[in-house]
């Protein structure tokens, strides 16, 4: 039975990703919330408001499955031979699930591994908080989830950019399917490693219809995480 039919709104793009893993994964019941009305990420008054949106994919529970970080892993790493890509960092945010990733992909691929500022709360600082990228390096930028195609497709870039480095590939375990994952697409073409896609929508709390319905509570991606 394909991915699609048991879970509507995800749909499989890694190839040699076994459906029968994928499901696993999707049916754990921390990873995927198919339908609700979730910030993401969690507002940090006065500045930082969140994004609203009706479905959500945490990457938490599955760094804490060795079963399910192997399996992808090992689907990443075939996508890697494939698309022959050559990189010799890694940069990711720190996100300790994120970081988890890394280390055994830098590990089994004997690359080093770089880190963008990470806020517990989902937001991105400004800077290196670990590793660095130099002139010259070769990076992949990875995340576990791209819910907007944001970190993968522009802040995690500008700051290899920054560094003269160059991007190679991305590399996230889900991302969603609006603008800047459509974005991503088009500038990483076949070098943009996703095992699935999530059909959400990501709305400004200003003119969010999920608001309109006050029974409909919203809750901050961290409490379900
Ligand atoms: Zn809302």
């Amino acid at each position: 039975m394909a991915i699609q039919d048991k879970f509507p709104k995800i749909t499989k793009i890694a190839s040699s990703f076994a459906e029968t893993q994928l499901e696993a994964i999707l049916n754990n019941p921390n990873v995927y919330y198919s339908q609700g009305h979730f910030e993401y990420p969690q507002s940090q008054l006065p500045d930082k408001i969140g994004n609203h949106l009706d479905s959500l994919i945490l990457f938490e529970p599955i760094a804490a499955n060795t079963e399910f970080l192997n399996w992808l892993v090992a689907d990443l790493q075939l996508f890697i031979e494939k698309e022959k890509l050559d990189f010799d960092t890694i940069f990711a945010p720190a996100q300790k699930s994120v970081v988890k990733f890394v280390e055994i992909l830098t590990k089994r691929l004997n690359v080093k591994a770089a880190y963008l500022d990470y806020l517990p709360t989902g937001w991105f600082g400004n800077k290196i908080t670990e590793g660095k990228i130099s002139k010259g390096d070769k990076v992949l930028v990875l995340n576990g989830v791209s819910q907007q195609g944001r970190c993968v497709g522009l802040r995690l870039p500008e700051l290899v950019k920054m560094y003269e480095g160059s991007v190679v590939g991305a590399a996230v375990f889900a991302s969603g399917n609006g603008l800047g994952v459509q974005e991503a697409c088009k500038t990483y073409g076949s070098k943009f490693y996703r095992s699935i896609e999530c059909n959400l929508n990501v709305y400004n709390p200003a003119n969010c219809p999920l608001c309109k319905d006050k029974t409909n509570e919203l809750i901050a991606w961290t409490l379900v995480s």
